[in-house]
């Protein structure tokens, strides 16, 4: 039993002593007397109870008195039993204080597989997040070189280049993530898939995906913008409902369509590569840890000269074989109404 990592102690005022700063997360006591307030302030350094009881009674304390102050704090919820020995990363130590916080702590990320399908600088850097955040596997797919673009967005190194990205990319992975799995165990399939493109999206992966009814997030960078989402699950729009109704507003983007998906990539501005990074990593923990979705039928979309990323609902567009009434369409007519 100690103070939950991460938490530190702060008078108030006599009788008064307060426990974290975020509202929160921290926790006042008050109508202490002396002592109490002097041992609140050492318990940063409370390695167990008996260490309590003992310096409690160092200072003048009874042990009912002591034991009394030790239930307040286990009812306030800033007591963990957790040995002193035990290491806590930023990433566990922010979850235990956002318990107190009220929010869920996720459930244990070492069993999820997330499959990143091109790693870019934003495919790369998202597997980073999501690797240093506890996910238990990363696959990475994307057998194509490494470019020098690449190199300068980062963190790919110079040597890098001409390598086959997913080589690179695991290299760099487990550096951060030393017991990282990379392959998908037999007979499981990923739990999400992050595909990134350029321009315009790939809609062969997209349309198998979909019909397998596997959760998966897109990212789009485009010449000005980086756009996170729909992450596309069943019943949710998807990335062709978004090309349907891009073809509404512009009925010769199927032919500019084809022609971007074979150009260049597009040159990432460096602060939306690192924003397309967390955006994505944010919302493939949430899927992950099975939390609401902030780009289920919805895109966050960011510029280069926004503060904030522009959030877009979207609809499953009619015409898309995702959508119900597209479905409703397709059927093949009952035998009552076919003989009517
Ligand atoms: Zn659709």
């Amino acid at each position: 039993m100690r103070l939950r990592p991460g938490y530190e102690v702060y008078w108030r005022g006599p009788g008064s002593t307060q426990i974290g700063v975020d509202p929160r997360c921290a926790v006042v006591l008050d109508d202490l007397s002396d002592a109490e307030q002097q041992l609140l302030a050492e318990l940063p350094q409370m390695m167990d109870v008996d260490w309590l009881q003992a310096r409690g009674n160092e200072l003048g304390m009874r042990p009912a008195q002591v034991r009394r102050l030790q239930r307040r704090l286990a009812r306030a919820g800033v007591l963990v039993d957790l040995p002193v020995a035990a290491a806590t990363g930023p990433d566990d130590q922010y979850w235990r204080l956002a318990h107190v916080a009220g929010a869920k702590r996720p459930r244990d990320r070492s069993r999820a597989v997330v499959e990143i399908c091109r790693a870019d600088p934003i495919g790369l850097r998202t597997g980073l997040l999501l690797a240093q955040a506890g996910v238990g596997a990363i696959v990475v797919n994307d057998p194509g070189p490494v470019l020098a673009t690449d190199v300068v967005a980062g963190p790919y190194r110079g040597d890098d280049v001409g390598e086959p990205r997913q080589r690179a990319a695991l290299g760099l992975l487990r550096a951060v993530a030393p017991h990282l799995r990379t392959s998908v165990p037999t007979g499981t399939s990923p739990d999400v898939l992050l595909l990134v493109d350029h321009h315009v999206v790939d809609p062969v992966p997209v349309r198998r995906l979909r019909r397998e009814r596997r959760p998966h997030l897109s990212v789009l960078a485009t010449e000005v913008a980086v756009r996170v989402g729909p992450m596309v699950t069943p019943g949710g729009a998807c990335t062709t409902c978004l090309e349907h109704y891009r073809r509404e507003k512009d009925d010769r983007w199927p032919a500019v369509a084809a022609q971007a998906a074979l150009r260049p990539p597009a040159a990432v501005e460096t602060s939306l590569v690192w924003w397309g990074a967390v955006a994505a990593s944010q919302q493939l923990l949430a899927q992950v840890d099975g939390r609401a979705v902030a780009t289920r039928s919805a895109t966050l979309e960011l510029t280069g000269w926004q503060e904030v990323p522009t959030r877009t609902s979207w609809s499953p567009h009619p015409d898309c074989e995702c959508s119900s009434a597209h479905r409703r369409r397709a059927r093949p007519p009952s035998r009552s109404s076919a003989a009517a």
